[in-house]
């Protein structure tokens, strides 16, 4: 055992060497003696002995005692009193001076030793402790965590400097009262962690923690995350609970923007299809209970919003998808959700409907207000939409079902021409899905080439005289037979397989067209149609270059003929494609013209060669005056922009003799041939 180092200060000479001596011999260092206070203050700054040993009278100014409670806060020593007096008021002075003991002349070495050991053992367990709280608080500090001591049976909660500046609080601004700290926790919070709290000190749960929102005091509330442990009696009782207060109003801010984030669409901030969802799954739910309160689905699909998104780019685009969620929002009421699925897609939940009318009001009001004024300043024209409808059906339960049949409405709306609502029926769904089916029918029959291409002569008036054929395809299906181009040729459009389909029309006629060619008609045209898609398809004119070369067909032996709608879709691009093949000697046919919108301002600026009159015109020659001037209109037309003008599905007599009259070149419908057979054309002809 190391023994201590001593400071002796007496002023009797004798009795201090007397202790030096006593102490030397039992192992102890003497530091050094005094007989003077101020001498002792000053030996114990220079020696910073173990301990002291203090006379209270002392030689000089400053008595004992004045001496150590100047050592006491200077230099945190312990010192112990040595006094021939034990009156009361020297007694309650040296109190003051928080002494680690105090002994009375004369006195035993094996007293002093005792009191020695104990004063100085006492003294390093207090500045082990306090060297401990020092860390502790130097790491709580530096971990930024508030901390509290609650001692349970006071009924006090100690709160640190960093919990009270958590929560922009001084230090004498809080008390110690645990009501400092429950009172300002959340309203809805608080609840939750008074029960954690005392189902801790009970012993339910290893440990308390707990997130909540506390007051600041600027009115703010902070989160903060709470952990507390209790400390326990051997009889398992709490006497005493700890822990410590972490700021995490930063994470959960965060937490809360993503959460926001997932179930919102970023553009417009309203709810996305997960939320909408969410949303129709409970209110289905609720359904379920109410069955009578009704509710309504409304899809809204924006008309030529890819128009407008390619023309006038993203940001215009963007910025019509605002206008129109806004708008949306302005047409519901507050229970309502709107939502963006995507793109220019709208979903919109009516929590409560009493019949079909009150969701087709809201769609009429929807349809009104978006054309109402137009919607951007840069597009000086309103946007219309189409929208669907799917009420309410005690059959469907699922979400899913409702969404995909007010979007099947949708479609239905969107193919009667847009700015319309559409309320769904079941015919409608087994549509959709017959038209699924013929897309997977139409796939197989490109692979294995179910295809027909019959031939219609298109003969010259005068003389009967065959100029040219039209190509017709048919697909022969295996289980249907023979199905009609219009039947199939939507569907081959929607789903991007007309483009092998037309490639095997164009072969099929250029190889024909060189047949006949070679055998006795040099001069004969097959005419092929091509449809919207394959028009747009930027590969067209490689492709029909290639064809060509490949079959030996002459460029002047094929006609293409498009629809007056496919040649406006886009006029400068058709325009384009047009002198792109009127330069390698094709020639092309404006068909079905009378039916579009087509000016005859932009007519003349397409390089054709022949206009075909709708047939729905022909046949109705002699039965709506309208028809008769419309086909005579188109005849005069075609002469003065110097074009051949085919009449179609010439059937009667009648027709042809009204043609005959107003000077009409060529014919084409069944009364001179129905499409057939290539091998057949020339046959029935000469048959005839
Ligand atoms: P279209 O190009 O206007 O073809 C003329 C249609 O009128 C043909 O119908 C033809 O059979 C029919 N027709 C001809 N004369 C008469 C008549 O006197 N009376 C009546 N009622 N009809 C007559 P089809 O073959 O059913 O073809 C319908 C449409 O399908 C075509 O109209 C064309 O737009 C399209 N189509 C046909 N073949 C193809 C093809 O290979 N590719 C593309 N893209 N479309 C095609
Ligand atoms: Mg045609
Ligand atoms: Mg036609």
């Amino acid at each position: 055992m190391s023994k201590s180092s001593v400071l002796i200060v007496e002023d009797e000479q004798i009795v201090s060497m007397d202790i030096k001596n006593n102490l030397e011999h039992l192992g102890y260092i003497i530091a050094g003696q005094a007989d003077r206070g101020e001498d002792a203050v000053k030996k114990a700054g220079e020696l910073r002995p173990d301990l002291i040993l203090m006379d209270i009278s002392l030689k000089g100014e400053m008595d004992g005692i004045e001496a150590a409670s100047q050592i006491r806060t200077q230099f945190d020593l312990p010192i112990i009193f040595l006094t021939a007096f034990a009156n009361q008021s020297t007694l309650e002075r040296a109190r003051q001076a928080e002494p680690y003991g105090y002994i009375l002349k004369p006195f035993e070495t094996h007293e002093l030793v005792i009191a020695i050991e104990m004063a100085v053992y006492k003294h390093s367990m207090e500045r082990k402790l306090r060297e401990s709280e020092e860390r502790y608080e130097l790491a709580a500090r530096g971990a930024n965590d508030g901390l509290w001591d609650w001692n349970l049976k006071k009924n006090e909660i100690h709160y640190s400097l960093r919990w009270k500046a958590m929560l922009g609080f001084k230090e004498e601004e809080i008390g110690n009262n645990p009501d400092e700290w429950l009172k300002r926790i959340h309203r809805e919070d608080r609840k939750r962690v008074q029960e954690n709290i005392i189902s801790h000190i009970n012993g339910n749960t290893p440990h308390f923690e707990n997130e909540y929102r506390i007051k600041h005091a600027n009115g703010s509330d902070v989160w903060v995350l709470c952990r507390g442990l209790a400390v326990r009696d051997a009889g398992g009782n709490a006497y005493r609970m700890a822990g410590s207060q972490t700021d995490i109003t930063t994470r959960k801010m965060a937490e809360d923007r993503l959460a926001y984030d997932s179930l919102h669409d970023v553009l417009t901030k309203l709810p996305n299809r997960a939320l909408f969802m969410d949303r129709l799954e409970h209110r289905l739910e609720n359904a379920k209970r109410h069955p009578k309160q009704l509710f309504a689905i409304l899809f809204v699909d924006l008309d030529r919003f890819k128009v407008v998104n390619d023309s006038l780019g993203h940001a215009v685009g963007d910025q019509l998808i605002v206008a129109t969620s806004q708008r949306l929002q302005q047409c519901v009421r507050p229970g309502d959700t709107v939502s963006r699925l995507g793109g220019d897609e709208f979903a919109i939940l009516l929590n409560e409907v009493s019949d079909t009318a009150d969701a087709t009001r809201v769609a009429d009001r929807i349809l009104a207000r978006l054309v109402s004024t137009s919607m951007l300043d840069s597009v000086k024209r309103s946007t219309t939409a189409s929208i669907g409808i799917a009420l309410f059906d005690v059959n469907s339960t699922k979400p899913d079902d409702y969404l995909r049949n007010a979007d099947t409405a949708m479609y239905r709306a969107k193919a009667l021409g847009g700015n319309r609502h559409q309320i769904f029926d079941s015919t409608m769904h087994a549509n959709a899905v017959a038209l699924l089916e013929m897309e997977g029918e139409l796939r197989h029959a490109v692979e294995h080439q179910e295809w027909l291409v019959e031939y219609q002569p298109i003969v010259s008036l005068a003389d009967n005289k065959i100029l040219g054929v039209e190509a017709l395809i048919r697909w022969m299906h295996p289980k249907r037979g023979l199905i009609p181009p219009l039947k199939f040729i939507n569907v081959a459009e929607e789903s991007g397989l007309i483009h092998p389909i037309g490639e095997y029309v164009l072969r099929a006629a250029c190889t024909q067209a060189v047949k006949w060619r070679k055998t006795g008609y040099p001069d004969l045209w097959v005419s092929v149609n091509i449809s919207g898609r394959q028009f747009q398809d930027q590969k067209l004119v490689k492709t029909i270059k290639q064809i060509l070369a490949e079959t030996g067909l002459a460029p002047d032996g094929l006609l293409l003929e498009i629809t007056e709608s496919v040649a406006m879709k886009d006029f400068n691009y058709s325009v384009k494609i047009l002198k792109e093949l009127n330069a390698l000697g094709i020639h092309v046919a404006l068909d079905d013209f009378g039916n579009g919108y087509s000016s005859l301002g932009y007519l003349k600026s397409f390089p054709l060669k022949v206009l075909k009159i709708d047939k729905s015109f022909i046949q109705d020659i002699a039965v709506n005056k309208n028809s008769d001037a419309i086909t005579t209109a188109i005849i005069a037309i075609g002469r003065t922009l110097n074009l051949e003008v085919v009449a179609e599905g010439v059937e009667t007599i009648n027709q042809l003799e009204f043609l005959k009259a107003r000077n009409c070149d060529r014919i084409q419908g069944f009364l001179h041939s129905h499409p057939m057979n290539g091998n057949d054309v020339f046959k029935s002809v000469k048959e005839m």
